[in-house]
């Protein structure tokens, strides 16, 4: 067998689209498909203002500057995030303070942000880690009394909601990724959602390097010039017809991406293998299910993944680093690559260094460093998986 983690998944219409773009005779960024992408999230999702960007990296980056984040201020980052949510923030001066994961996942300690607020916090970044939304209303009102701002990383959140509102649309602003490893993709991507109507008109200026030329090109001024600070955050057209052409098929990559997940948590957790899995990549799920059956003789408990969040990936807990070393060794040696995922940034010799300080022990977040572990999960999964048996 020979699965790979990760596969780019193309749904048909991204040549043409990258054609149409190149013939339409303007490549650069903030055209055509730049515009029918932004538009559609902010039709489809509720969002008050969408920018493409280069990366969910560049939109976080963009968050920083908006918010005028510098020297002294603090800003409050879950440790078990990936390194660029803390990043964008330290590239502005400010200080980190690592908030933990709860102690059944790995996503943020809601309950713990209030005893890490101090009057030098500037904003809370919220990352929905696995796509499952946190608890949005106990963030907005800890920062609605504190007058703090709220950026969600919502790089692995797309089409999900929170009460009613899609994420990424609760915050001040928002952040998303359309990396190849995320559910919707174009090789490389992002989004900032503008949630806070104040914020729209600098949002732009940042986006076009610092210059008002997108109100120049509307003509709502007549010349433009340098205003703020910006940088080069706009993605080509090339990329954003790449990306249209995955909305247009939104549906269908959620819905195959659903059923990928429900096969994985029915099949691996039905005892007696009475789940019969949706898609066929039934011999692929019982190799996996008798590598595990092998593991547990050793080493329980084994935890699988319990909320589905927006299909964006499928995990599983171990006791232990020894164990999941071994699964994924064992998995490996069959061909199928399993991956663990983040190390917790208050640890990184990075982090120690510049902020001078050995930050205290983040318990959660340091055992999800070593315990979980991701399956194989891309739309072409069930072909690939049963292909090369
Ligand atoms: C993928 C990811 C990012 C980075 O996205 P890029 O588009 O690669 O910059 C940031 N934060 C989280 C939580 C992610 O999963």
């Amino acid at each position: 067998m020979n699965v790979p983690f990760n596969k780019p998944y193309l749904t048909g219409n991204e040549l043409s689209y990258i054609e149409k773009a190149v013939k339409m005779g303007k490549i650069s960024g903030n055209g055509y498909f730049t515009k029918k992408c932004q538009q559609f999230f902010e039709e489809n999702f509720g969002f008050n203002k969408c920018l493409l960007t280069s990366s969910c990296t560049d939109a976080l980056e963009m968050a920083a500057i908006l918010l005028d984040i510098k020297s002294g201020d603090e800003v409050i980052v879950p440790s078990y995030t990936f390194v660029s949510s803390a990043n964008a923030f330290v590239l502005r001066g400010a200080k980190i303070v690592f908030l933990d994961s709860l102690e059944d996942h790995p996503g943020m300690d809601v309950d713990k942000i209030e005893s890490l607020i101090s009057p030098k916090t500037k904003a809370i970044v919220v990352v929905h880690y696995a796509g499952v939304p946190v608890d949005m209303a106990k963030v907005m009102d800890l920062a609605n009394r504190f007058s703090i701002k709220v950026v969600e990383d919502a790089a692995q959140a797309i089409d999900i909601s929170f009460q009613g509102k899609a994420l990424g649309g609760v915050g001040h602003l928002g952040t998303f990724s359309f990396h190849e490893t995320k559910n919707l993709q174009c090789g490389e991507g992002g989004m900032l959602t503008i949630n806070d109507p104040g914020l729209k008109k600098r949002a732009e200026i940042i986006w076009e390097k610092g210059t008002d030329r997108a109100a120049f090109f509307r003509g709502e001024v007549n010349k433009y010039g340098w205003v703020d600070l910006g940088s080069s955050f706009l993605p080509s057209e090339v990329t954003a017809a790449f990306l249209w052409a995955q909305l247009e098929n939104l549906q269908r990559i959620q819905s195959r991406r659903s059923q990928i997940w429900h096969d994985y948590s029915g099949f691996l957790a039905s005892l007696d293998r009475s789940y019969i899995p949706k898609i066929q990549h039934l011999p692929y799920l019982e190799l996996l299910r008798n590598e595990l059956d092998k593991i547990q003789e050793e080493f329980s408990p084994i935890v699988l993944q319990k909320d589905p969040g927006n299909y964006h990936m499928f995990y599983m807990l171990f006791p232990s680093l020894e164990s999941r070393t071994k699964f994924s060794e064992s998995l490996k040696s069959k061909g199928i690559l399993s991956v663990f995922h983040y190390q917790a940034l208050h640890q990184s010799e990075f982090i120690k260094a510049y902020q001078g300080i050995d930050n205290t022990p983040l318990p959660n977040a340091e055992i999800f460093a070593d315990t979980l572990l991701r399956l194989p999960f891309f739309y072409e999964l069930p072909e690939v998986s049963s292909s090369c048996i």
